[in-house]
């Protein structure tokens, strides 16, 4: 059985319950990280409220399939292809690798991020060069249809062939022409097309052959290729940060259903920004925290999660690092008190389960489950019953309140151990290479590696309900 679930649609600007194409089975896309850089707290909070959303369904009883894309080429905005500015290539300039080991690089680096604030690893990671025929199938398409035009070896997208451009950021297409920014490109028809394939010109690598001669793939066509590859050109939720709603996923939504003719996302959720100081955190800005720098300075980094549930998704958050260390001591706290009641004797639990589901379900009302928690632990109840209230939402939580300060760093998933040994082996021979890819392939298993003075160190992120769905290894 599963129970229902009520989320805020972006589309429809409302609360509504959510029904899955197949009943409780739901299929969620989520955008990933642009792999050029590190993901700073501020991403991680939107992949937080994603994982929050997967624990929540599951939790609720649904089976979740989640994919989440790893964007290894160009990511560029309309201004940026202008300027010719590729990210990932400048990234691969600077530090003198080559855009693949870029990407495989923090590719590890945003799957180890993740599980240190136990998220858990989606089924599919696709990458986006390994989706280029079939992004290109998508334009050819759109150009077949009259919805994208070609000149000189650049195809764009025609906004104005789209009758409900706008619908998802509340815009109308006149407004939306009126408001593009940066000069006017000669070429497009109206200001606000989009590119969906770009013409080589100078560049020599990431660039892929096609109908329209050598070029590379503009950033919102890959998310339309890859979430209807995997899904089918149907599929039930949508999720990102605000800033995706317009442009990404308004032009998501024109290419994928100007391609197939029919609505693709039944719900798009969008989470709010985290910000630091008043300002949104930001890589270009360079305002922003690693939560390796969170480690660093003695923090864990699920007081980070601890202070991502304590605002609804759908607010902006501020971050600071005193709050940071008072959720530090709260977490610290509430595991100090679990251990001390796991043993205790059970009791009459009342209506809190009930509440913690009704809190949760209505479109992850997590700072009321927050709330409850306290409620709860300075409840009147059974220690051993609060403890095993705590320890059953933990499941959604994900704060590890089972961790004892002693407790070891995890138990291995099965065939991580032999991983370890090889990578260990592999750093001892200086092979970077081979030692990357298996930290790698363990971050997937949500198995962490640190490298100290002493050799390797572990921790596995706690996964919460077991699902056959999960943990696949559904690379692209
Ligand atoms: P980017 O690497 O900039 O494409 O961002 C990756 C994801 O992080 C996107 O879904 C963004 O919406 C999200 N994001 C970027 N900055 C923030 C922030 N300050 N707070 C929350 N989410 C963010
Ligand atoms: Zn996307």
């Amino acid at each position: 059985m599963f129970a229902r679930m009520r989320v805020y649609n972006t589309l429809n600007r409302r609360k509504e319950e959510l029904r899955p194409i197949q009943p409780g089975r739901v299929t969620i896309y989520s955008c990933g990280p642009t792999v050029y850089k590190y993901a700073h707290v501020g991403n991680l909070r939107t992949y937080i409220f994603a994982d929050l959303l997967c624990r929540t369904l599951e939790y609720l009883g649904h089976q979740v399939e989640q994919a989440m894309n790893i964007t290894d080429v160009g990511h560029l905005t309309e201004d940026e292809f202008d300027r010719g500015e590729d990210k990932m290539l400048v990234s691969a300039r600077l530090e003198n690798r080559s855009a693949e080991e870029i990407a495989d690089f923090y590719t590890a680096a945003f799957l180890e991020d993740i599980a240190r604030v136990n998220i858990r690893p989606a089924a599919h990671y696709p990458r986006a060069t390994h989706y280029i025929p079939r992004m290109q199938e998508l334009i050819a398409r759109l150009i077949d249809l009259g919805h994208a035009y070609v000149v000189e070896g650049t195809v764009y997208y025609d906004i104005a062939s789209f009758g409900d451009y706008g619908k998802l950021s509340n815009n109308s297409t006149e407004q939306l022409i009126a408001g593009a920014r940066g000069e006017p490109d000669p070429r497009k028809r109206h200001p606000g097309d989009f590119t969906l394939w770009k013409h080589a010109g100078e560049k020599r690598v990431q660039v892929w052959n096609s109908p329209w001669g050598p070029g590379f793939p503009g950033w919102h066509i890959e998310c339309s290729a890859m979430s209807t590859a995997l899904f089918g050109d149907r599929f039930d939720i949508h999720t990102g940060g605000v800033d995706n709603v317009f442009p990404h996923h308004e032009a998501e939504i024109a290419q994928s259903e100007a391609a197939f003719g029919h609505q693709v996302v039944g719900y798009w959720m969008h989470g709010d920004m985290l910000m630091l100081s008043g300002h949104r955190m930001a890589k270009s800005a360079g305002n922003f925290f690693r939560v390796t720098e969170l480690e660093e300075q003695g923090h864990d980094p699920l007081a980070y999660r601890y202070l991502a549930l304590q605002a609804k998704y759908r607010t902006k958050l501020n971050f600071s690092l005193e709050q940071l260390a008072g959720a530090d001591r709260v977490l610290r706290q509430m595991r100090e008190r679990v251990a001390d009641w796991h043993d205790a004797p059970d009791g009459p639990r009342g209506d809190y389960a009930e509440r913690f589901r009704a809190a949760i379900a209505d479109d992850l009302d997590f700072p009321a489950a927050m709330a409850l928690v306290s409620e709860l632990v300075h409840s009147d109840l059974a220690a051993g019953a609060k403890a095993a209230l705590l320890l059953d939402w933990d499941r959604v939580l994900g704060l590890d309140l089972g961790r004892t300060p002693s407790a070891d760093a995890g138990e291995l998933p099965p065939g991580a151990a032999e991983l370890l040994d090889r990578r260990e082996k592999a750093r001892a021979a200086k092979d970077y290479a081979t030692s990357d890819a298996l930290r790698a392939e363990l971050a997937e298993m949500g198995v962490v590696v640190t490298d100290s003075r002493e050799g390797q160190k572990w921790k596995v992120a706690k996964g919460a309900i077991p699902s056959p769905l999960r943990g696949g290894n559904g690379r692209g």
